[in-house]
């Protein structure tokens, strides 16, 4: 690496390090050395300098997101010693948590499914997931409210669901049925064969284009579903799952249907003190792997030679040098801004400009003095307009109208509220900054729609109630989690933006980077991350071969 090779005269210091935590088996302070003339790109981490006694090969992951915890405990358990590098001041990425006046709001995901891959990381680690985190079933899963009142509960319950569906339509019944045997063949093919293993080779999406065809992935996840169930109602209710995940359900490839059987099957969790328990479980996992987590560590520069990662430069100009780099920043961005473009090939500029990229979101995240007991713990509420509404967001226009996700989860863990009261967050999906949305000064009158909209429809007298406030909007998403063009959910789930089409987990342009995460295979939502780090395990090599 550029500046990781000749030893100048070096003044070497510790120092106990503010912010930074630190978990190296037996350190308890962090090594900083300097060359002396202190040009930028001089300072040296101490493996650099051989100081570090750990002598297992070296992985360096970009990013504390979940697809970055991850790969951490894969990492440590195939024989790494890793660190962690987040430039936030916490942990979790979009799954931080903001402590606000006595409330506790998960910044990010909080429909939890497919429990299974967590419980796994933790029996890699010889652990039991429930011993550390009490996850709670969530029913119903969602209740949709239309704009005319009507209300839908979506539950895992075979005959409540039936119930719903005849409510609105019986004659939709059978047809619902046979949408979810589909629904289960999608899953056993897209998620328990497909969504684990890389896409490295055009080969490997050419065999399973016969899989593809048969399972209609060239239809949409709507029209898939119009072909099984008639009434416009059910048609959303059915349909509305890609956004979970960043897609249009008028453009997403019908394999995400499959999201129906997967919460049908395993159901829809919420954990006790938040999704945050479920980041603090992992660190928990990594550190008693030996691994090191460092926030206030901001990445500038994916540090090639040759070819071949060797490490990361730090925009204080420190390299932290390793034999293999795990990128968990958003795909995109790490392409455009941490690669050299001398190093890329692939995922120049120009490819990457013309990608396109998942909607924006904006969230508002706001206590209320009472409570609200007959508000279900996730609800959809939505607008007037399904598919118009869809244009306008993939469509980079801010619509006046909206369809909300309502987060309640002091419905099932008061304690995330203070006494008598209740956190909620409401997210409403809008156009990523492919927009000319000014939103500094949009956020507060949208804010402010926002809650008109819930006081006039869930949460009666909300503006008298609010105690506490705060939002983030595509703005954020791009200056703090570093996200292309602001969007949500990196890029958009399209078919020819899935699988071998996107950024692969192995980097096609740079030898020893990985990518972990939403923007690379299988994709956004905490199942596909932590799929996503499942991959590593079959292409990157085994900590004892790099030896
Ligand atoms: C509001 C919201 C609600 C959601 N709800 C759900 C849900 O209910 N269920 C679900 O399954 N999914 C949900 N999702 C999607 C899911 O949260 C994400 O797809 C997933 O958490 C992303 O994980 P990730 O591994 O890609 O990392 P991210 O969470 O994107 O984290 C990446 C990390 O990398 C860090 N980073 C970036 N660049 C650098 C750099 N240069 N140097 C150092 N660090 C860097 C960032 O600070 C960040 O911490 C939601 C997303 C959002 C935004």
């Amino acid at each position: 690496m550029g500046s990781g090779d000749a030893t100048p005269v070096l003044a070497v210091w510790q120092r106990t390090a503010p912010g930074v935590s630190v978990w190296g088996r037996s350190r308890a302070v962090v090594h900083w050395a300097r060359d002396t003339r202190g040009e930028k790109g001089r300072i040296r981490s101490e493996e650099t300098l051989g100081r570090n006694t750990d002598s297992r090969p070296h992985a360096a992951v970009v990013g504390s997101g979940f697809g970055g915890l991850a790969a951490a405990v894969r990492l440590g358990v195939r024989g790494y010693r890793v660190t962690i590098l987040e430039r936030l001041d916490q942990p979790g990425g979009r799954a931080r948590v903001f402590e606000q006046d006595g409330f506790t709001f998960d910044a990010g995901p909080t429909v939890i499914t497919a429990p299974f891959l967590f419980e796994e990381l933790w029996e890699l680690c010889g652990r039991r997931l429930e011993d550390d985190v009490d996850l709670r079933p969530v029913h119903p899963f969602y209740r949709i409210r239309f704009d005319d009142g009507d209300v839908f509960d979506y539950s895992g319950d075979a005959e409540l669901m039936r119930e719903e569906i005849r409510r609105f339509s019986p004659e939709d019944e059978a047809g619902y049925a046979r949408f979810l045997a589909m629904s289960e063949r999608i899953f056993n093919t897209g998620f328990t064969r497909l969504g684990h293993v890389p896409f490295d080779s055009v080969l490997d999406m050419a065999r399973i284009v016969p899989d593809m065809i048969q399972l209609q992935s060239h239809l949409t996840v709507y029209r898939l579903v119009a072909k099984f169930v008639k009434h416009p109602k059910l048609r959303q209710v059915l349909s509305f799952h890609p956004l979970l995940v960043g897609g249009n359900p008028f453009a997403t490839t019908s394999i995400y249907t499959l999201i129906a059987y997967l919460e049908r099957e395993w159901g829809v969790h919420f954990p006790i003190g938040g999704t945050g328990a479920l980041v603090q479980g992992l660190l928990d996992l990594i550190k008693g792997l030996g691994g090191e987590l460092r926030l206030n560590a901001d990445v500038s520069e994916i540090v090639v030679e040759n070819g071949r990662a060797r490490g990361v430069r730090l925009a204080d100009g420190e390299i932290v040098a390793a034999d293999i780099v795990i990128s968990n920043a958003d795909s995109a961005w790490t392409y455009r801004h941490l690669v050299p473009e001398s190093a890329r090939r692939k995922w120049t500029d120009r490819k990457l400009e013309k990608s396109r990229y998942s909607m924006g979101l904006f969230v508002w995240y706001f206590g209320t003095k009472r409570r609200y007991p007959d508000v279900a713990h996730h609800s959809i509420l939505l607008g007037p307009r399904y598919r118009g509404l869809l244009d306008d967001i993939f469509g980079a226009r801010l619509a006046p109208d909206f369809s909300l996700y309502l987060h309640r989860p002091t419905a099932t863990d008061p304690g995330l509220a203070p006494d008598g009261m209740d956190g909620f967050y409401v997210l409403s999906p809008v156009p990523n900054l492919e927009s000319d949305v000014d939103w500094q000064e949009r956020a507060e009158p949208y804010r402010k729609a926002v809650e008109n909209h819930l006081a006039d429809t869930v949460l009666p007298g909300l503006g008298d109630e609010i105690v506490t406030s705060r939002v983030m909007t595509p703005l954020d998403f791009r200056d703090e989690l570093l996200s292309f063009r602001g969007a949500a959910f990196s890029f958009e789930p399209i078919l020819s933006q899935s699988a071998w089409f996107r950024p692969h987990n192995r980097s096609e342009d740079v030898d020893g980077l990985y990518l972990v995460g939403a923007g690379t295979h299988p994709g956004a939502g905490v199942p596909g991350v932590l799929s996503s780090a499942r991959v590593l395990d079959s292409v990157v090599p085994d900590a004892r071969a790099l030896h």
